[in-house]
């Protein structure tokens, strides 16, 4: 089913309480025609893992993105926080289930470390991948790239 992505979006921002609570500053970059053919409830689920993620890793009051990148071979959905950041060796291991990042900077915010192991199975379900990269004490950055045949209704097969 072709879904619009803001369709997506929009509802998570304004139901999630963690998130319309926040006093982040969430700046949306998504062009009104971005869609994925997909599961509704599947993407909800894994866009709101990753936006709540955000809020949830970041200070009050840091700025959060969301946006939509294309380029020739996928489209990405991607969430930018300019929060605690993430140690590079602990990246690979961030989609396990249960895994969580020692105490310290985060020790405060409970969870259970399943919502990134929730957006992998997702992902996988829709042909897209997670990219995850950050700058430790600057921010992290969190793509889901679907394969542009999930992502381009018009585009004819050569
Ligand atoms: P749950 O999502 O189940 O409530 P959780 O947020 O701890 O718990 P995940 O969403 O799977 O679990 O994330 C795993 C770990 O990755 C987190 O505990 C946190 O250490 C780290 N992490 C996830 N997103 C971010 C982020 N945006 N910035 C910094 N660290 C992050
Ligand atoms: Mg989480």
């Amino acid at each position: 089913q072709w879904l619009n992505i803001l369709d997506i979006i929009r509802p998570i921002l304004e139901t999630t309480t963690s998130i319309a609570s926040s006093s982040h500053e969430i700046k949306i970059n998504i062009p009104a025609d971005a869609r994925v053919n997909g599961s509704f409830k599947e993407l909800y689920s894994a866009f709101s893992n990753l936006i709540i993620n955000a809020v949830k890793y970041s200070p009050d009051g840091g700025e959060i993105t969301i946006e939509w990148r294309t380029s020739l071979t996928t489209d990405e959905l991607r969430v930018s926080d300019s929060g605690v950041g993430i140690d590079p060796w602990h990246i690979p291991r961030l989609t396990e289930r249960f895994y969580r990042v020692d105490k310290g900077r985060g020790s405060q915010t409970g969870g259970t470390g399943l919502g990134l192991a929730i957006v992998k199975h997702v992902l996988s379900h829709h042909d897209a991948k997670l990219d995850i990269s950050s700058e430790p004490g600057e921010g992290s950055t969190f793509s889901c790239c679907f394969p542009i045949n999930r992502t381009r209704p018009d585009d004819t097969p050569s």
